[in-house]
């Protein structure tokens, strides 16, 4: 997608070989006219894969997921970053390991807002090594559903989470794909 290449050039800053900072618009200020545009794409590679529902995780993931579930007229699902405190069989949760962060973190999904026959597509802002959406894949699968797909709108290709999802079958689809980066340096792939 030119233009988010060209706002990642214009705007995005690497902190190091691995972190790419977007915060002014994606991560906390927000383009939403960008995000409509991101819309586009997904909805124009996931036309002909049946999806029935969209689910992203907190809170980064929202603004693009959810004008990209506007324009293909579909419910949207935000995966909670948190234990649920009520454990009486009502959610499905896993646990995430992020690298960025350090840390461990739950992802936890309603009962309610999945079934067993959706088709889901899993959008994320960043793919690195890919335990977010493994994680998201899991309780779909947990569900008795299936994931149609992975879009992602910064992948870094350099990191191992495409090979990671690749493997498992998944069909991922990334807005842009960085191939390198370092100070005062963001390379694409294409
Ligand atoms: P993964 O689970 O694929 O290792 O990492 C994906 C998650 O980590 C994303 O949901 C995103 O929140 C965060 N993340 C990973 N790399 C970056 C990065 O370079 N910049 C930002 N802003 N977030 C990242």
């Amino acid at each position: 997608m030119k233009e988010l290449k060209d706002r990642i050039l214009k705007d995005g800053r690497a902190l190091n070989e691995t972190v790419l900072k977007v915060d002014s618009f994606l991560n906390h200020q927000v383009d939403a006219k960008l995000m409509y545009e991101m819309g586009t794409y997904f909805k124009e590679y996931f036309k002909n894969h049946g999806i029935t529902r969209i689910l992203t995780i907190e809170s980064s993931g929202i603004a693009p997921t959810a004008m990209t579930a506007l324009q293909m007229e579909l419910p949207m699902v935000t995966l909670k970053k948190q234990q649920s405190k009520i454990l009486n069989g009502e959610v499905y949760q896993t646990t995430v390991h992020s690298f960025t962060k350090a840390m461990n973190y739950e992802l936890t999904l309603s009962k309610n807002y999945i079934h067993a026959d959706d088709k889901v597509l899993i959008i994320d802002d960043f793919l690195a090594n890919g335990e977010a959406s493994l994680g998201a894949a899991r309780l779909v699968e947990e569900a008795g559903a299936t994931v149609a797909g992975i879009g992602i709108v910064i992948e870094k290709s350099f990191q191992v989470g495409r090979g990671k999802l690749e493997e498992k079958g998944y069909d991922v689809y990334s807005l842009a794909r960085v191939a390198k980066l370092g100070k005062d340096l963001i390379e694409f792939l294409d």
